[in-house]
């Protein structure tokens, strides 16, 4: 178990970090962890730090606006071959969430925001009740030296903060979120730049894509679970990128009645990614967990192996105990 750090701690361990520094995120990555892994990059190279940022998977191209993402050495293998001082682990703690087996280096730390986390880093920070990574990392680089969050630290993090919070729509937007959003455009972020660069540059293989996968909805449980899925032979077929699947779920879980929506991403065969949202009555990282994985209580995953058909099966099991149980809550407050 890693030994859990205030902001203060985590600010004054980051200070004092010297020598050469790794800095890595989940496998994926989403936009909190490429915004909170290139900002904290940025960040730590205008301190004047010897850093470097390292990932399993390459970054899908919708990130490509962010400054430093060019730097990004995209390792590709499960063994990084350089030896560190320092690894900083940002938006994930399990380890095999980096994708890597191990990396070298003699002391570790995790920034996080998972209700599931249970780091193995020799220090972690993790604060599930903040909306996203990003947001948690300015609040420690506030406390570091609030002038080195210039523009190329302020726009990586801002943009963590709006695929986290689906446009500072999701029920982890505090009010505390639109204030460090006001802090960051201060520093010159521009909304509509980040917005347009992430969500409005769509290729259209992704709508055909969309075509596909939206032919697959299906309901359980009476209709509060609606789910989604996507076999390889659909990439095959219109050419698409895994990644241009992003906020194809919003789909089934904006279905009026519906509780719970899944996505079944078919990763190679006999191989599942199976991604929930939950509109609040169900939570899904609990539910995720009993499957190996985790996340938040409204949006968790997890990866299986094994029949489509079996994997549903159990999970709705699983999903139709939780229902029971929200519902027996709900009868006895
Ligand atoms: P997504 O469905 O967008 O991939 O992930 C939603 C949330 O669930 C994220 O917070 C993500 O970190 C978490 N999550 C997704 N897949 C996994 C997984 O395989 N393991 C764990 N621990 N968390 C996951
Ligand atoms: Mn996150």
């Amino acid at each position: 178990m890693s030994k859990r750090l205030s902001r203060e701690e985590t600010a004054e361990l980051i200070k004092g970090m010297k020598g050469r520094i790794a800095v890595t995120t989940h496998k994926n990555p989403d936009g909190d962890a490429v915004g909170s892994s290139l900002g904290w990059f940025n960040f730590l190279k205008k301190l004047g730090k010897e850093v470097k940022v390292v990932y399993k998977d390459p970054i899908p191209y919708f990130f490509d606006f962010l400054p430093g993402v060019e730097k990004v050495e995209v390792v590709g293998e499960p063994e990084v071959k350089e030896e560190f001082d320092w690894l900083i682990i940002t938006d994930v703690s399990d380890p095999k969430r980096t994708g890597f087996e191990s990396i070298n280096a003699k002391k570790s730390l995790v920034i996080d925001h998972h209700i599931t986390a249970e780091p193995f880093t020799d220090y972690a920070i993790v604060e599930p009740e903040i909306s996203s990574t990003c947001e948690l990392s300015y609040h420690i680089m506030k406390l570091i030296e609030p002038e080195a969050i210039d523009y190329s630290v302020a726009l990586p993090i801002y943009t963590g903060i709006v695929t986290d919070t689906g446009s500072f729509g999701y029920s982890n937007t505090s009010p505390e979120t639109h204030f460090v959003a006001a802090e960051l455009m201060r520093k010159g972020v521009d909304p509509y730049f980040v917005i347009k660069n992430l969500f409005e540059r769509n290729r259209i293989n992704r709508f055909k894509l969309l075509e596909l996968v939206l032919k697959t909805l299906s309901f359980a449980l009476n209709n509060r679970v609606a789910h989604i899925t996507l076999y390889q032979k659909f990439l095959k077929e219109t050419g698409a990128y895994p990644e241009e699947a992003e906020g194809f779920i919003s789909y089934p879980r904006s279905i009026a009645g519906v509780e719970v929506a899944v996505f079944f991403k078919e990763i190679e065969e006999g191989s599942w990614k199976v991604s929930l949202r939950s509109k609040g009555k169900v939570d899904v990282a609990q539910v995720a967990k009993k499957f190996g994985g985790g996340g938040h209580k409204m949006a968790a995953g997890y990866e299986v192996k094994g029949e489509l058909k079996e994997i549903q099966e159990a999970l709705f099991k699983e999903l139709a105990l939780s229902f029971e149980e929200a519902e027996f809550k709900e009868l006895s407050s």
